[in-house]
């Protein structure tokens, strides 16, 4: 027992005996005909090869997203965004109907339901007052994942790496699963200097925000060499489709991030001149570190309503913290006119 790794320690134990499934990439070969994978020898569309299967994980994307964080490639997954990560994790380390993940409430939705969808428990515990972790996580001790949200949906808000550092140090036995998909919002924030250190830290990332492709459906899973095999034995054959792993390296070249900076930039001038309107217009704002902002009003029916009437469509949540506060994406210069005067005109 004593020479398994973590992630063997932790993940569903049939799985340490389970022959993955072996692929047509997988196996590969060598030759001109390829007959191997019921495969159609012909291409009508101008993208190359979209008549056959794509590698599990396209190594050009892999590559290009090692380049882009500074992490080897081995320490990789991509997958069908940063939602299908959430899932796969649960699927590979907890046992349904006996584990459980652990999150900080009010958080994002999709960790407490993919966890319900297979049957995996959910220990929530509230963020503080100020949006920090608690103190005691003698809660979360038996959890086989612990997600965080940093920045946190849908509050915005930012832990300190500090703070995640002691959790880290506090849960060894357990994995820490930092979900950064709004980190390019605020990148100091980052975790991901520590993957090294903690062999229980995992790291969500998307292309879907900052990167302007949640239509691609892109994610990717950074974590120890172990973890990721892991992953690997559980993930489906070909996760990513040909047209996103091209689109997502065009993203992720020098000329792609250049302009991933840019949008990040000019984001954030948005939401600072969202966020300071709406603090002149009476409403508590909480400080953002990612690309949306709450904002709570004394009477928020009227807001709510009069956003609708505008034809504005934001979001309410029912958590009672939030049960008073919108959540407004930050968009372009011409978006964020005609929010600003909807608003004016509603409150004023
Ligand atoms: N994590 C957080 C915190 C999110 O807000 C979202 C998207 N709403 C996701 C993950 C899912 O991202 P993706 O589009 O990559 O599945």
């Amino acid at each position: 027992e004593s020479t398994l790794n973590l992630a063997q320690r932790l993940a569903r134990p049939e799985l340490l005996t389970l022959e993955p499934y072996q692929s047509a990439r997988r196996i590969g070969g060598h030759g001109d005909i390829w007959i191997n994978a019921n495969e159609s020898p012909f291409n009508h569309t101008d993208l190359p090869r979209l008549n056959r299967y794509p590698e599990c994980q396209p190594p050009a994307l892999i590559a290009a997203y090692s380049r882009y964080v500074g992490v080897a490639s081995q320490r990789i997954v991509c997958s069908r965004g940063a939602d299908e990560a959430i899932e796969l994790l649960i699927r590979t380390f907890c046992i349904p109907g006996k584990d459980s993940i652990a999150l900080f409430g009010p958080t994002y939705g999709m960790y407490g339901i993919s966890a319900r969808t297979f049957n995996v428990g959910v220990v929530s515990m509230s963020l503080t007052s100020d949006y920090g972790l608690p103190d005691d996580l003698s809660a979360v001790k038996g959890c086989k994942l612990v997600y965080i949200c940093n920045p946190n949906n849908p509050t915005g808000t930012l832990l300190s790496p500090g703070v995640i550092e002691k959790v880290l140090e506090t849960l060894p036995e357990q994995l820490v699963v930092v979900d950064e998909a709004y980190i390019e919002f605020s990148p100091e924030y980052s975790v991901i200097n520590l993957l090294d250190k903690y062999p229980n830290l995992v790291i969500l990332r998307t292309l879907s925000k900052a990167f302007a492709l949640a239509g691609a459906r892109c994610g990717f899973t950074l974590a120890s060499a172990d973890i990721i095999a892991m992953i690997m034995l559980v993930i489906a054959p070909y996760p990513v489709p040909l047209p996103v792993s091209l689109l997502a390296e065009q993203a992720l070249s020098a000329e792609g991030v250049a302009q991933m900076r840019a949008d990040v930039k000019r984001l954030r001038q948005q939401g600072q001149r969202l966020a300071e309107c709406l603090e002149q217009l009476g409403a508590r704002v909480l400080p953002s570190g990612a690309n949306f902002v709450q904002a709570y009003f004394d009477d928020i029916q009227t807001v709510a309503q009069g956003l609708k009437d505008a034809g504005i469509v934001a979001r309410a949540y029912k958590d009672p913290r939030l049960a008073d506060a919108i959540r407004f994406s930050y968009s372009d210069e011409h978006e964020t006119e005609q929010i600003i005067a909807a608003l004016e005109n509603i409150l004023n």
